[in-house]
């Protein structure tokens, strides 16, 4: 089985045109089981819950996370889990099912280029229960993005020590720099998360490994010129990798967009072939490092 540790599922060009569930029945029959389904605005989290429970969503109830023989299911109220927002907001760390055979976790963020500075965690509290998060992201740093780099600081920051007081991981957008980004996440110790479309150097990768870190590869991996990131993960040891779509965005050039989470398949057999190991350890191995996070044991 497979998992997509990054896609933005309930995006209209996922959803619009074609009946609702059809990329995630499309990515079911692929073989994918667990979807972590990512946000980038309050708006953004508002949008996931209704995808998530209309009922042309099929959603056919909620279940704990299959671990696998080697993970035990995590997912209720851990006493070393502080919960700001009540108890409410996190012992329902449960996935849902909007499809047969596959299952959503959420997480809720604030990506640096659509954080219009709305949100307080301190001041809002815990978002919206009925997203049911098991992890916080996107949030980051990204250069290319107008707002200043020490307000987007301040932010990450903020968000950092939400997960830190909550337990949950986080989903990282990353576009550096990354000095200050590992400055930043420096300063809390005890997150854990993942490194979305990770794009830096062996070098980044393995700073960011060396903390905790997972590095995810995206479908720039297909990209035989993409050198600099084919090298990061050909280094880095399979315990730090995992894979994702990022569907509907990072379409591979010989495929039609919309970018869908089957494409993990496709990554799983080129980092086969990129470090020499089965496609199936390939494909166990990043769904079981994913399954850990989400169950607080990354
Ligand atoms: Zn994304």
């Amino acid at each position: 089985m497979y998992a997509d540790a990054h896609a933005h599922i309930h995006d209209p060009r996922l959803t619009k045109d074609t009946s609702r569930g059809s990329a995630l029945e499309r990515a079911a029959q692929s073989g994918l089981d667990l979807i972590l389904a990512a946000t980038v605005s309050p708006v953004d989290w508002l949008a996931l819950v209704g995808f998530l429970s209309t009922p042309s969503a099929s959603i056919t109830g909620t279940a704990p996370i299959r671990a696998g023989a080697e993970v035990q299911p995590a997912f209720g109220v851990q006493p070393d889990r502080a919960q700001p927002g009540g108890k409410d907001a996190v012992h329902t760390a449960v996935s849902r099912a909007p499809v047969p055979g596959i299952q959503i976790a959420t997480a809720f963020g604030l990506h640096p280029a659509y954080d219009d500075g709305s949100y307080d965690a301190t001041r809002d509290g815990f978002p919206p229960a009925a997203l049911r998060p098991q992890a916080i992201g996107e949030i980051g740093l990204d250069h290319t993005v107008n707002t200043p780099l020490d307000r987007q600081c301040t932010r990450l920051a903020m968000m950092l020590k939400l997960a830190a007081e909550t337990g949950l991981p986080v989903v990282l957008h990353a576009r550096g720099p990354w000095n200050r980004l590992l400055a930043v996440l420096d300063t809390f110790p005890s997150v854990r998360g993942i490194v979305h479309a990770f794009g830096g150097s062996p070098e980044t990768a393995c700073e960011l490994s060396r903390r905790g870190y997972l590095l995810s590869a995206g479908p720039r991996l297909l990209d035989p010129a993409a050198r600099r990131i084919r090298e990061s993960f050909s280094g880095l040891p399979l315990a730090s990798i995992v894979l994702e779509s990022d569907a509907p965005d990072m379409c591979p050039p010989d495929e039609t967009p919309p970018n869908e989470p089957a494409v993990v398949v496709r990554l799983a057999g080129a980092l086969s072939a990129l470090r020499g190991e089965p496609a199936d350890t390939i494909a166990a191995g990043t769904r079981r490092n994913l399954v850990r996070l989400l169950a607080g044991k990354g």
